[in-house]
């Protein structure tokens, strides 16, 4: 819309997007506020001066009697609007000042993850307050922008957030009525990748570089875990720059054509199928990565799938690590065993801000060996899964008087006490990139290696397992493991063998 009244943010907004576009990431100016916002709050005074001045010459240019749209009082209201006041006026009484320019990029989330019962309050004020007021202006944000059109977006979101909050609450109410809320297993997912880009269909695409899930339950801490590089020949035409961009930042892995891992997407997705479903009760149970990652899972699972004859996108679900921990820090603490246990999270935001501190980024055995190397352990895809898993068993695990186990409950070396001795012929697993230049050393002292994919002439040989007393990925209590029975080989998947309803 021209000749409209601008705040000094409009125009920084516009930069933003610009240079994203530079980038190849192509954002609407309806995505824009949550992704510039944080930038402008840290910014300097100095730092705006800028668009400040761009702001002044753009409405001076303009008639006088224009409001701004910011200060304009007495126009309707969303709903959202008056959740967004109250977000802020809770996060101003623990100490936290936000501005309301701020506010959509961390109220939004919350919002689309709400039922319609927890958003009746506010479409009640917003009623309230537009019922008094005259008829129709248009609805915009604080940032001037159409709310209807953001609104429509997250209305889709919505509804799959809304599945899986009830999913997740159910399971954790399963595993109460059945008395396994310790024993409960689940799964934690990071992806690492080089770049994203937009398919020929605009949706977002993006090429992993590396993989690592795990799972763990409260009683047994972190059980196994499988981790692996991609190999990739060629990235999307025209992204190399943004590629080199963002692997500088975040992981450093090799970019294609000289990527260190051997496994394809594929085969690696295929694998994670298997990984998951060796668990035993739900057929294809759903695999939990922190929020922010779960479109970038969500999107390299559902590009893999939809190549396969048998699968659909969406087979294998992505969930909320927070709403996780939420309801399981809920359900833990209602059948705490002593007597002041911590309290529950009071928001799904709040567990996320816990799982957010990165408390274990830098503790002992939770990067692979090759981000260990290059100095780049927090980034590791390996490092954040096990963080996130220890971070909820420190949360969950004491309020039910489950003992602490160096390197299952929490990282090694933690506690000043000795670390518990694992018996030789005990059996413990790992799964790691063993075909790379950078883990090649590290298990060279290994026992017998077992590698479920070399079997198989036309296997990968990216993903590999070995017995090994000096992982991270160990179990002292799940024996089966050094069966290779639990762990098909890749032409079992193939022919479908034991796949569940998925393959
Ligand atoms: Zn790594």
């Amino acid at each position: 819309m021209p000749n409209k009244k601008r705040q000094p943010f409009y125009f920084f907004m516009l930069e933003v997007q610009k240079k994203q576009r530079e980038r190849g990431k192509h954002y609407s100016l309806q995505e824009m506020p949550a992704i510039a916002s944080p930038i402008w709050a840290s910014m300097s005074k100095e730092e705006k001066a800028k668009y400040e001045e761009q702001a002044k010459r753009h409405n001076g240019q303009l008639g006088s009697s224009r409001k701004l749209v910011v200060k304009m009082p007495n126009k309707k209201r969303q709903p959202f609007y008056f959740f967004m006041l109250e977000v802020q006026k809770k996060q101003r009484e623990r100490g936290k000042h936000y501005s309301l320019q701020e506010m959509p990029a961390i109220a939004s989330p919350i919002w689309a993850s709400m039922s319609k019962e927890e958003k009746a309050k506010y479409e009640e004020q917003a009623k309230r307050h537009n019922g008094q007021l005259g008829s129709s202006s248009s609805i915009k944000t604080c940032h001037g922008i159409d709310y209807t059109e953001v609104e429509r977006e997250q209305r889709q979101a919505a509804k799959q957030q809304k599945t899986m909050k009830e999913d997740v609450r159910q399971m954790i109410k399963q595993a109460i009525l059945a008395q396994k809320i310790s024993s409960k297993t689940y799964f934690v997912i990071h992806i690492n990748y080089f770049c994203q880009s937009r398919g020929s269909d605009g949706e977002p695409h993006y090429d992993a570089a590396e993989l690592a899930i795990l799972d763990f339950s409260l009683e047994d801490g972190i059980k196994r875990g499988m981790h692996t590089f991609m190999k990739l020949d060629t990235l999307p035409y025209g992204y190399s720059f943004e590629a080199t961009r963002h692997t500088n930042d975040t992981h450093q892995l090799p970019l294609p054509p000289d990527t260190i891992g051997q496994t394809t997407i594929r085969e690696a997705v295929l694998e994670v199928i298997n990984f998951i479903s060796e668990v035993d009760d739900d057929v294809c149970p759903p695999i939990f990565t922190f929020d922010d990652h779960i479109p970038v899972v969500r999107s390299i699972f559902d590009d893999v799938l939809s190549q396969l004859a048998t699968a659909n996108p969406g087979d294998v679900r992505i969930y909320s690590l927070s709403e996780l921990l939420f309801h399981l820090k809920a359900a833990t603490h209602s059948q705490a065993v002593i007597a002041a246990p911590q309290q529950p999270f009071a928001s799904v935001f709040l567990a996320e801000s816990y799982l957010e501190r990165g408390t274990f980024d830098y503790a002992e055995g939770l990067p692979c060996e090759y981000h260990q190397e290059i100095d780049r352990v927090p980034n590791c895809s390996q490092t954040k899964i096990k963080g996130w898993a220890f971070s909820i068993i420190r949360s969950c695990a004491p309020d039910l008087g489950i003992t602490f186990m160096e390197g299952k409950h929490e990282p090694m070396n933690t506690q000043p006490t000795p670390q518990p001795k694992i018996r030789d012929d005990e059996s413990v697993f790992t799964a790691t990139d063993l075909t790379s230049e950078a883990n090649r050393s590290n298990f060279s002292h290994s026992a017998p290696i077992r590698n479920p994919w070399g079997a198989a002439s036309q296997a990968p040989t990216g993903i590999s397992s070995t017995a090994n007393t000096s992982s991270y990925f160990n179990t002292t209590k799940d024996s089966s493991f050094a069966n290779t029975d639990d762990f098909p080989l890749l032409r079992d998947i193939k022919r479908g063998k034991g796949r569940g309803n998925l393959l």
